[in-house]
This record gives structure tokens, C-alpha cells and sequence, in this order.
């Protein structure tokens, strides 16, 4: 065989332009586009096959094949050395094909006289679209120039058909068929609405180049836009370790010569600059499936967001691309910064993302938006476009993609339901939750945003239990300055109209890392340097906290509580910085509040078995039920493996809860809970059994909250779960599930 040229390569690519260039059915291209390809490859066979679904390829053109088996044969994944090309995502080249290991021969198509084959896999970044075939007679084996010239032709097949050119008739089902996603829930509801992708894909329009030398042009030009990009960003001052390693990893990659070398060799053979970069993304993606080592897929990630950075600066296509938003729209992204998600706002109906975790910042701040959320939907924002229909099942932590009708009916009826209930909830707006035997509970919201604030009349809360002030340094870039504090919690006071306002103060440390304060390294961050401790060991903050709170409150009262305290001592010491402050603003000739009360948050078991003069100098406790679960299980409230295996209605942890109010008692200490377990029925109604009188949650579950509290006998439920104790259960689960199953509600 001779040698096969550059220049044969771009006179095949353009051939394979003309045929997209000219008006067509997409089978009749394919057809066109099988012939071409065997004729300019010297060879007898030329096969596409395409994806019907995810698991299913059909043989769609065929040169030299039987016609008769066009749309009849197909193959499963993993099948025949054509399905196994599609699996790898790599080529399959061999001299004799029925001695290959997984051949496998389909009488239909007449294949028996071919011996050898080329299969290549027809992929655009990362997403799976078919498989290219040349077969031959004779016992040929295909060189290294054959098969980049394949590759290459098989990436302007790719582009050809994300650009839709082979049409629904030639069976390619791509970004049309309904597909479902199961990640994790990350926050409760459920939405229908349109996809509106935070990055959009580059659209290559251009496939395929006349001009080489152009083209060669071009990409050293943008490589070298970006390395001077990267290195720009290297240069920044306030990198931690972790952004520099990747940022060296970027300038590595951007500074590689094999990287350029590699997409400038597939330029001569007629590829865009633009496509050239994507064929490099693709292979990169491919091994990115495959690799299991947690350092090399970062690296191989790395590749990916620089080939993206790559696109965009050939493509000019920015994050806008001058669509816009539709109706109801859906975020889909790989991930989200909180700042970023807030910047949305309420205008989403629902955001999808691939990564995340149920306590990042972006989950957080979705809840305090109430956005339904799903994350870990792996895969979606290569298969969704703008403007796809998609379900978000916050619940289930599912996503439908394109759904069937059927599927989106039900759906409808789900939130129709939802909506029904949330009707139902607003009419005991208004209404005490007072139990049938008579006990009143008060509920109060968890807040941290401005945008909390107006679910406190629509959810009938009494108040704010918790006020997380770490969001407002979480969503910003600089450390917020006092007098930005203050009158931001002069407005929450402002629109809580009397109604008190628990502000924590700043919990930073653990999973939440402020942007700009220097990270620690540190084992185990959960129970590190984090909330009071760091308050304490550098107190500028605290104090310019509280101050803030003081000139906000202006004259008004004034509730301010300690994150994660875990001995008396601690608490002494905060307190005492308030107490300072307050007297520090007087003399300054500042308003003071009217009065100021002084809590914690019981978050570790240690604090309580604080000595009782702890319980007498606190004004009230709140317990952090997220944290202290996690410290009592010893399970990880970040681990998806163990989160959930503990719960709240686990009897050593409501015994442990007793020991709590029994404490509080004797010096009428106030007690609230104000972990997430408040805001779910079943375990507040058992937390107000226990003997907790405040419950502090979501504004959403105060309305599920308040109308089984409204139904319930709270001495029966008392004896419905001493009784369990007594029986030895280790959950109350199951009998409170017997004794609300009677209950009307
Ligand atoms: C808790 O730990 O229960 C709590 C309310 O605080 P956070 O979730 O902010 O840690
Ligand atoms: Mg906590």
C-alpha cells in the first residue's frame, strides 16, 4: 500500500465538506459519505454505524456491505469488534478479522469475505456517537497514517452530526431521545422547565479547512493567547496551594509541545483549528472514562477545561451567547459557586449539576432559595441543550431529560399535588402549633440570606432561630466591611418586624473555607480550627462582627448565639467580648440594644456536661443537631456512605437529647433545635415529645411541621417512644410510623 499523503487526507475532507455543503437527506449523505471514504481509502467496505440508544449501535451506510442489512443489523455495546471499538473509544485494526478475539459475524451483511478491519470510533468530546469501519479482502493491516486519516475523517463525522446533518431519518438519536439521570437530592421540590446550560457547548460550524497554513496560524495564535492567560493567572497574589497546583498543571499542559504538535499535524490533514482541538478533548475524555487513579483523572480534567479555554478563544463564543433564557428555566452545570448561583436567583425553577455535595455552598444557598436541586446527575451537561425539557425530582434526586409524556403527566400531578399541600399549609398560616393535648410549640426559620426574609410571613415563622452570617462572607470576594454588616442585619431586624433574630456569628472552618482567607490544612477541617475557636485565637472578626449587630439593632433587641462551643470556658470568654463591645459602642455614644441576649449552639456532646453554671449564664441554647449527630455517631455529615445510616429518632440519640432538657430545666434555659431534622415532621413532633418547645427549621417544612404538631397527642407520642425504649428498639421509627398511620392530618 502506498503511503497515504496530507494532501490525499484534505482532499478527502473536502470531498466530505462538498457533501454536507449540498442540499440532502441525511441517509442519502451517509451514503454519499460511505462511498467517498472507501474510494479515496482504497478499500472494499466503508460502514457508519450510529447509536439507536446508549447501548444499542445500527449499521446506518454501508459501501460494499449489503444494502438489505442498512437499519437491520445492530450490535450491543461491547459486541463484535464493533462494539468494542465503541466501548474502548479507541481503533480496532487488524489483518484478519474472524481470528480476532469477540468477533462476531452477522450473516446479513456479507461480510464472511472480508478479512481485514479498521474500525474507529466517530466521537465528539467525550460523547459517544458510533463507529467508522473499513474492511478489506485482503489480509491488509492498516498503518499509523491510514488510521489518523480515519480519525480525522471520523471527527468531521462527528461534527457533522452534531451540526444535525445525517437528520432523524438516518437514525442518530443525538440529544433527541429521553434520558434519566439519578444523582443525589440537594434540595426538596420538584420543577419542570427548560434547560439553560451555565456553559454552553462551543458549536464548531467549521469542521473542515482548505487553507493548513491558516489554520496552523490560528491555533499558535490562541495557544498563545492562553498561555499567557494561565501564566496571568499564576501570577495572582492570592493563590492557595491547591489553585496553584492546578494552575501548574494547566501550564504545563498549555506549554506542551506534543499537545500542539498533535492538533497542527491534524490541521494538515485538514481538520479546523477548531476541530483539531476537539479531537485532542476527545481522546482526552476518552481516557478519562477509563483511568481509575485520582491524580491522573484531575490532570486528564485539567486537559479538558484548557481545551474549553482553547475553544472559546477560537470561537470567540463566550458564556453568552446571545440566546436567551427561556421560560422557566433549569441550570444545568458541571458546578456552581454559591456567588454565581445566587446571581441566578429566584428567576430558576431548578438547578442540575454534576458534582457538588449536599453541604457545598451552592446547595446551601439553593435552600435558602428554595430552588429543587439535584447534583451528581453524571453525564448531563454533554447530553442536554438549551431549551431541553427537563424534570427536576429534588426529592428522589432524579432528573428526566426530554421525558415521554406519560412521564412528564405524572410528574405534573406530583407537583399539583405539592402545590395542593402547600395550600393546605398556608391556611394554618396563621395558627398556633399547639398539639390536641394542648402543648405549644414555637417555630422559628433558618435564614442567611436577605432573601430568606420574606418567606417569614408566607410561612407563618415566629421568628429567626438561626441566622447564618457565614453566607454573607461565603458569597463575597473580600472580607465584607462593618459598615456593610450592619445595615445588612439592620434590614433583616427591619423585616423581622419585632419578631426576634438569632445571629450565630461567623462558623467558618470546615467545609466552608472563605475565598479569601488562606486555607489550613488541616487532617480532619470537621473538627479543626473552624466557628468560635477560630473567633476567639483571632477575635478582629468577632468583634467587628458584633459590633456590626450592635449599631444594626440600634435600640432594638438583640439575640446573638456561638457556632460549634464546646466548653464553658469558651463561652465566657465570646460572651465577654460582647459584653465588652456593647460597653465600647455606649461610650462611643452609639444606641445600644434595648437588651441583648447571649446563647449557644450545643453542637459537640462535651457542652452537655458543662458545669450548671454554664446553664445558668447562658441566656439559651440552641442545638446544632447537624454537627452534634455527626459527633455522636461518629459519622461524617458529608459522607454520602454514612449520612444518612443515623438518624435523629435513634433512641441513644433521643436519650441523649433528654439529658440535654433535663439540663436546661432546672434554670429555665431556653432550648431550641435548629439542625435539619426540626423541619421534618415525624422527628420534630418526637423532639417535641422529648420535651423541646422551640424548633427551628426551612420555612418550607413549617407548614408539614405545624400540621402533624396540630394532630398529634404529644403525651401518647412521649408514651409511644418510652414504650419503644422499653421494648428494647433501637429506632422509634417504626412504632411512631404505627401510631401516626391512625392520625388524621
Ligand atoms: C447544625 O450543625 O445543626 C447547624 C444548624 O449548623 P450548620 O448546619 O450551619 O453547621
Ligand atoms: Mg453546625
Amino acid at each position: 500500500m502506498p503511503e497515504r499523503s496530507e494532501s490525499d487526507s484534505r482532499k478527502l475532507l473536502r470531498r466530505l465538506r462538498d457533501v454536507l455543503s449540498t442540499p440532502a437527506k441525511g441517509q442519502d449523505r451517509l451514503d454519499r459519505i460511505t462511498h467517498i471514504i472507501a474510494d479515496s481509502m482504497g478499500t472494499e467496505v466503508c460502514s457508519i454505524y450510529l447509536f439507536r440508544d446508549a447501548e444499542t449501535l445500527e449499521l446506518c451506510a454501508t459501501e460494499g456491505l449489503k444494502k438489505e442489512a442498512v437499519h437491520k443489523t445492530r450490535m450491543k455495546l461491547g459486541e463484535g469488534l464493533v462494539g468494542r471499538v465503541a466501548r474502548l473509544g479507541q481503533p480496532v485494526n487488524t489483518a484478519n478479522a474472524p481470528a480476532e478475539k469477540g468477533f462476531r459475524f452477522m450473516p446479513e451483511t456479507g461480510e464472511e469475505i472480508y478479512s481485514s478491519f479498521l474500525g474507529v470510533p466517530i466521537q465528539r468530546v467525550g460523547e459517544k456517537l458510533g463507529v467508522l469501519v473499513l474492511q478489506s479482502k485482503a489480509a491488509r493491516t492498516y498503518g499509523d497514517d491510514d488510521i489518523d486519516a480515519i480519525e480525522v475523517v471520523a471527527m468531521v463525522l462527528a461534527e457533522m452530526a452534531e451540526l444535525g446533518a445525517f437528520g432523524n431519518d438516518a437514525g442518530l438519536a443525538l440529544h433527541r431521545q429521553p434520558m434519566l439521570f439519578r444523582g443525589t437530592s440537594g434540595q426538596e421540590g420538584a420543577a419542570e422547565g427548560r434547560v439553560w446550560l451555565h456553559e454552553p457547548r462551543v458549536v464548531v460550524t467549521n469542521p473542515v479547512a482548505d487553507d493548513p497554513l491558516t489554520e496552523i496560524d490560528r491555533i499558535r495564535d490562541a495557544v498563545g493567547v492562553l498561555r499567557v492567560s494561565v501564566d496571568d493567572l499564576l501570577a495572582a497574589e492570592s493563590l492557595d496551594k491547591d489553585q496553584k497546583a492546578v494552575l501548574e498543571a494547566y501550564r504545563m499542559f498549555a506549554h506542551s509541545r506534543g499537545w500542539l504538535r498533535r492538533m497542527e499535524e491534524d490541521i494538515q490533514r485538514g481538520l479546523s483549528a477548531e476541530a483539531a482541538v476537539e479531537k485532542e478533548q476527545s481522546t482526552a475524555r476518552n481516557r478519562l472514562e477509563q483511568v481509575e487513579d485520582a491524580y491522573l483523572r484531575e490532570r486528564l480534567q485539567d486537559l479538558d477545561d484548557l481545551s474549553n479555554r482553547l475553544l472559546r478563544i477560537l470561537t470567540g463564543q463566550g458564556r453568552d451567547t446571545g440566546a436567551d433564557m427561556p421560560d422557566n428555566p433549569v441550570l444545568v452545570a458541571r458546578n456552581l459557586g454559591p456567588a454565581e448561583l445566587l446571581e441566578y436567583g429566584r428567576k430558576l425553577k431548578g438547578v442540575v449539576l454534576e458534582e457538588g455535595s449536599v453541604g457545598s455552598h451552592a446547595a446551601v444557598v439553593a435552600r435558602a432559595l428554595s430552588i429543587p436541586m439535584v447534583i451528581h446527575a453524571k453525564g448531563i451537561t454533554g447530553e442536554a441543550l438549551n431549551g431541553n425539557a427537563i424534570l427536576v425530582d429534588g426529592d428522589q434526586g432524579i432528573v428526566h431529560l426530554r421525558a415521554e409524556e406519560t412521564i412528564a403527566r405524572s410528574f405534573r400531578d406530583k407537583i399539583a399535588m405539592q402545590a395542593e399541600a402547600q395550600k393546605r399549609y398556608a391556611s394554618l398560616r396563621d395558627l398556633p402549633a399547639v398539639t390536641t393535648d394542648g402543648v405549644k410549640v414555637e417555630l422559628l426559620m433558618n435564614a442567611g440570606l436577605m432573601a430568606d426574609l420574606p418567606s417569614m410571613v408566607g410561612s407563618g415563622a415566629e421568628g429567626v432561630g438561626l441566622f447564618r452570617t457565614e453566607l454573607q462572607f461565603l458569597i463575597r470576594n473580600k472580607m465584607p466591611q462593618r459598615a456593610e454588616l450592619a445595615s445588612l442585619y439592620g434590614r433583616v431586624l427591619d423585616a423581622a418586624k419585632g419578631r426576634p433574630v438569632a445571629f450565630r456569628t461567623l462558623d467558618i472552618g470546615s467545609d466552608k473555607v472563605l475565598p479569601y482567607m488562606k486555607p489550613n490544612d488541616e487532617p480532619n477541617p470537621a473538627m479543626g480550627w473552624r466557628a468560635i475557636r477560630v473567633g476567639l485565637d483571632k477575635p478582629g472578626v468577632l468583634r467587628m462582627q458584633v459590633q456590626a449587630l450592635i449599631r444594626a439593632a440600634n435600640g432594638r433587641p438583640l439575640h446573638i448565639m456561638f457556632p460549634f462551643v464546646s466548653e464553658f470556658g469558651e463561652f465566657k470568654a465570646a460572651r465577654s467580648h460582647v459584653l465588652r463591645e456593647i460597653h465600647r459602642e455606649r461610650s462611643l455614644g452609639h444606641t445600644t440594644p434595648s437588651y441583648i441576649k447571649i446563647g449557644a449552639m450545643l453542637e459537640t456532646p462535651s457542652l452537655a456536661y458543662a458545669p450548671d453554671d454554664f446553664f445558668r449564664l447562658v441566656d439559651f441554647i440552641s442545638i446544632g443537631g447537624n454537627d452534634l449527630k455527626q459527633f455522636f455517631f461518629a459519622a461524617d455529615r458529608e459522607n454520602e456512605r454514612v449520612r444518612k445510616r443515623y438518624d435523629v429518632l435513634n433512641v441513644s440519640f433521643l436519650s441523649f437529647l433528654e439529658h440535654i432538657v433535663a439540663r436546661c430545666a432546672p434554670f429555665g434555659t431556653k432550648l431550641s433545635y435548629c439542625g435539619e431534622d426540626a423541619g421534618r415532621p415525624v422527628e420534630a413532633l418526637a423532639l417535641a415529645a422529648i420535651g423541646l418547645r422551640v424548633l427551628s427549621m426551612r420555612p418550607a417544612s413549617i407548614g408539614p411541621v405545624k400540621a402533624l404538631l396540630r394532630a398529634a397527642d404529644l403525651s401518647h407520642t412521649r408514651a409511644v417512644i418510652d414504650e419503644a425504649k422499653r421494648a428494647g428498639s433501637e429506632s422509634v421509627r417504626g412504632a411512631l410510623g404505627d401510631y401516626l398511620a391512625g392520625l388524621e392530618i
